[in-house]
């Protein structure tokens, strides 16, 4: 199967081939047809399978089979993610794909001015790219109207229920047309997703490329069992003795993000943190260090972490065990991406027994353990229970997009 038997035209084609994609992934292969004939689709696919261009590639074929009408430009197709950093990504792709195409997109997304915006959306865009809140309060102030949108796209949808978005989603559902496309993207599947995707989608074909809740073939997984004050040590010991130039890592908690980078400099790696407290361009500063090569640790929180895009990224550490199973299959599916293999390991300590237990069973299969030579627990140590987070993973937030 081509790019080319999907129905694509050529301006997308050309764009295709200078990103340099030979053939589609099964999810392309799978979506393109389905959304090219107008119907809506309930996808259950994970970041790293090409999702996003199954999504976009129809998407501007669609649009460019009813030319803009000249100087009254409207928004036709709305895109909305969990993240900033998913919504920047995704309107990056928007433009690669579409580089050939007459569109104008436009990101938005709260923690930055609101007036650029505004401009922007005053000359007119077809595509937009949006985090739910701001959106709501630009809708709010009058300066975007979703009244022609033919397309809407909700993408991570599992991750936007998570960050309590459901009530902005309705909000924003009141402001679309009756009569459009729905295309809803999501890792997992909940009862809540079910229950979303029921009230939005009109007959959808179901896509599935890998098995609900599993993680990818691609990633080899593994736990390395060892005591909660060791786990920095054993860190170092294997970034240093494996000779890892490019980690990402997940801890629970932001202050646990900076402690750990703080800790992992004093080992002599070069570390940054990537969380909501810190600023989008402090991020996306750390985010270019790590992908140029100068910062070999991301210390990263779950969401925070979401839609990081980066290719062939080989190694993930679970620093602490996700007390939400899914986040554990979302951590992982930042490596093994696009046919590349990938590495996830996890340091586990008594504590976090049970959330061991909850992950394998929600992927139904054990996940090796290995132990390290010197890192062997203490037997004499007894489980405690986990800190919790204070309220950084609340269902509630802010109507100033919650930082995470
Ligand atoms: P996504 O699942 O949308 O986050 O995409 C994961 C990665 O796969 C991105 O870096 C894309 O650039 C890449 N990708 C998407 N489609 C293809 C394709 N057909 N062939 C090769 N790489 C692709």
């Amino acid at each position: 199967m081509s790019f080319k038997n999907l129905g694509l035209s050529e301006p997308i084609l050309r764009a295709i081939a200078e990103e340099g994609y030979s053939k589609p992934t099964p999810v392309q292969e799978q979506a393109i047809p389905v959304i090219l004939n107008n119907n809506d689709i309930l996808a259950g696919a994970q970041t790293g399978t090409g999702k996003t261009a199954g999504f976009t590639l129809p998407l501007l074929q669609r649009l460019s089979e009813r030319a803009p009408r000249k100087g009254n430009r409207y928004v036709r197709a709305l895109i909305l993610t969990p993240t900033r950093e998913l919504a920047a990504q995704v309107g990056e792709s928007v433009e690669i794909y579409g580089k050939y195409l007459p569109f104008r997109s436009t990101v938005i997304f709260g923690g930055v001015g609101i007036k650029p915006q505004v401009a922007i959306l005053r000359k007119g865009v077809d595509i937009v790219i949006a985090t739910p809140g701001r959106l709501l309060d630009l809708a709010e102030q009058r300066a975007i109207n979703l009244s022609q949108v033919e397309c809407l796209i909700l993408d991570e949808a599992d991750r936007m229920l998570d960050m309590g978005f459901i009530h902005d989603i309705k909000k924003v559902l009141a402001l679309l047309p009756k009569h459009r496309q729905n295309l809803l993207f999501s890792a997992t599947f909940s009862n809540e997703i079910k229950k979303l995707a029921d009230g939005l989608l009109n007959k959808p074909t179901l896509i599935e490329v890998a098995c609900r809740n599993a993680t990818s073939e691609m990633v080899e997984q593994t736990v390395h069992r060892v005591d909660k004050d060791r786990k920095r040590e054993l860190l170092s010991h294997l970034i240093t003795t494996r000779d890892w130039k490019q980690v990402l890592v997940f801890t629970r908690t932001k202050h646990g993000a900076n402690r750990l980078t703080k800790q992992l400099e004093k080992d002599g790696i070069s570390a940054a943190a990537i969380h909501g407290n810190k600023s989008q361009s402090a991020r996306t500063k750390a985010l270019i260090n790590f992908k140029e090569g100068s910062v070999s640790v991301l210390v990263a929180t779950d969401i925070a972490a979401r839609g990081i895009d980066i290719d062939q990224l080989p190694h993930v550490v679970n620093y602490e065990l996700p007390n939400i199973p899914e986040d554990y299959v979302h951590r992982i599916g930042r490596t093994g991406r696009a046919g590349n293999e990938g590495e996830a390991v996890s340091l586990v300590c008594v504590d976090e027994d049970t959330y061991l237990r909850n992950i394998e069973t929600l992927i139904k299969r054990p996940i090796p353990q290995v132990n390290i030579k010197g890192f062997a627990p203490d037997p004499s140590i007894k489980p405690e229970p986990v800190q919790k987070k204070n309220a950084s993973r609340s269902r509630k937030r802010s109507r100033s997009f919650g930082r995470h």
